[in-house]
């Protein structure tokens, strides 16, 4: 192995014990702050090396290949049309201990506000939003329970312990973990991050500030569902009523498939779009009963952007002229209940699917003209249909944040126990995973991402959904010992009863089966045990 310079710069010797990759690379960030380019290059390796270690490229074959199936318990063979290439640093164990390692840190510190009577207003990948103020309380939502509002100090005294567990420099990373800057603002009340520059000056316009001071603010939080939520700041006025919100770090999560309604200013370095923040603010404001008024682009019709990458593609939009290879186009939103205000002799056949040619001015949405390319008129040609009909009404960003917000969260239960609905409000509870058969499949990807915005694999009823591959299903196996031995106790006649029959019971006996005999034989056991 040969010792290497990240970027020309930072030295790295896998032959030096003393050094390991994965601490040097976050220490020589924080060392070199001042070099803005290798900082950043060196912030998106540490947050992305992992996932080197677990690429896997598909490779698609038109007959099946045989393959081979391997598990921490067994390995087997089956075929396959999409077969997965190893990456060229493929070490799978080195990712899963990063992630899990990373859960197991979030983990302690859940334990640890647990501990303290607190809770948290969301979970996300390597933060923990604590519910906490300066002085503390009671927090009185549906499903609290006695929880309460952490003071700043306690949280203060549960980030200190995870010191003992700091692999760095205390020098260079003092601390494991971190309170984030959406807690501070500068003594000019602006955002340290995005409203400064890298000197300190503020760039608000009208502000004077020179130089960054951390002040620690109140930070309110609105959560939807998993990583739809935001953090903002209440402006009161000097009786002390709401008068204003300011939101920070918004998330947008849920809505990529969406093209921007709406385009950055020059200069724009928040992480989120400014219409994310516009949408964030007009959506908190309806929960705190601010006054508001919809976003300017709230009227556009919501577009889905595409590119005409393969043949497939190119043969459902049937040659139509306006389609050529490469480019990209819009698919409209529509809703089959209400954007085909249509009489019935002309009702569409099949759920549209209507493509308009790709526009990157927003301006020019609602006069674009396109194809319903589920449904042709008695002549064999593509419905048309123009963006500004008056029967027709796509669907808006509008209606976007309306779902938006009554999204509701599949993974956790709400504070009655129950599934979550659109109306479910308060405290939610852990849903608990009960685990049944091991199923074997291949990496999980979404089937728009997975063909590169292909529209040929976006079905009506899977516009955003996942596919995977699934091994094993025809695979033969022999039934242990104690499963044969519990059959000859049970008997032809009860195995019969339950709906196995002789043959297949005696062949389970004898040699193989099939893996969904196997289970099935599991099942009438459990059912004869439980009775
Ligand atoms: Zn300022
Ligand atoms: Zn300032």
């Amino acid at each position: 192995m040969r010792a290497v310079k990240l970027r020309g710069k930072v030295l790295i010797d896998p032959n030096d014990d003393s050094v390991d990759l994965f601490t040097k690379i976050i220490e020589e960030r924080k060392r070199n702050k001042n070099d803005a380019d290798l900082s950043y290059w060196l912030k998106i390796l540490a947050n992305s090396i992992y996932g080197f270690f677990v690429e896997l490229i598909p490779e698609h074959f038109q007959q099946p290949k045989k393959v081979m199936v391997f598990s921490g318990d067994e390995s087997f063979p089956d075929s396959a049309r999409v077969t997965e290439k190893r990456g060229q640093w493929f070490a799978p164990y080195l990712a899963t201990l990063i992630t899990s390692a990373g859960r197991l840190l979030l983990a302690l510190l859940e334990v640890e506000v647990k501990r303290a009577k607190g809770t948290y207003l969301y979970c996300d990948t390597d933060s923990l939003a604590i519910v906490a103020s300066k002085k503390g309380g009671t927090l009185r939502i549906p499903g609290a329970h006695g929880k309460r509002i952490l003071t700043w100090d306690e949280v203060d005294r549960i980030t200190a312990k995870f010191r003992a567990l700091n692999p760095y420099d205390p020098n260079e990373v003092p601390d494991l973990l971190n309170l984030t800057d959406d807690n501070y603002v500068c003594t000019c009340s602006h955002e340290l991050k995005t409203e400064h520059d890298e000197a300190g000056a503020c760039e608000v316009l009208g502000c004077k500030c020179t130089a960054k001071k951390k002040i620690r603010r109140q930070i309110w939080g609105v959560g939807i569902a998993a990583k739809r939520y935001t953090l903002f700041e209440k402006v009161l006025d000097r009786r002390g009523k709401l008068t204003d919100i300011k939101i920070a770090n918004p998330k947008a999560h849920g809505n990529r498939f969406s093209v921007s309604p709406k385009d950055n200013p020059k200069n724009w370095k928040k992480d989120a779009p400014l219409w994310i923040y516009e949408m964030w603010d007009y959506i908190v404001r309806g929960f705190l009963e601010l006054e508001r008024t919809l976003p300017d682009w709230a009227a556009l019709p919501q577009m889905m952007r595409f590119s005409v990458s393969t043949w497939n593609v190119l043969k459902m939009l049937g040659m139509w002229e306006g389609a050529r290879p490469h480019n990209f186009m819009f698919m409209v939103m529509t809703s089959e209940a209400f954007s085909f205000d249509l009489d019935f002799d002309n009702k569409p056949d099949k759920k549209p699917m209507v493509i308009v040619p790709f526009s990157s001015k927003q301006r020019e949405w609602p006069k674009l003209k396109g194809f319903d390319i589920h449904n042709k008129d008695r002549r064999g040609k593509f419905r048309c249909y123009r963006m500004d009909d008056p029967d027709f009404h796509p669907l808006t960003y509008a209606h976007m944040m309306e779902e938006y917000v009554r999204h509701p969260e599949a993974k956790s239960l709400g504070p009655d126990g129950k599934l979550c609905t659109t109306d479910t409000r308060g405290l939610l509870k852990r849903t608990h995973i009960t685990a049944g058969r091991i199923r074997y499949i291949d990496k999980e990807t979404s089937s728009m991402w997975a063909q590169g915005d292909d529209l040929s694999v976006v079905t009506d009823h899977d516009e955003t959904g996942f596919r995977v591959i699934e091994y094993g299903k025809r695979r033969k196996v022999t039934i242990p010992d104690s499963v044969k031995r519990v059959i000859e106790e049970m008997g032809q006649r009860e195995l019969r009863r339950r709906g196995l029959g002789q043959h297949t019971s005696e062949k389970a006996l004898r040699s193989t089966v099939r893996i969904q005999t196997y289970r099935k034989i599991l099942s009438v056991i459990d059912g004869h045990k439980r009775d």
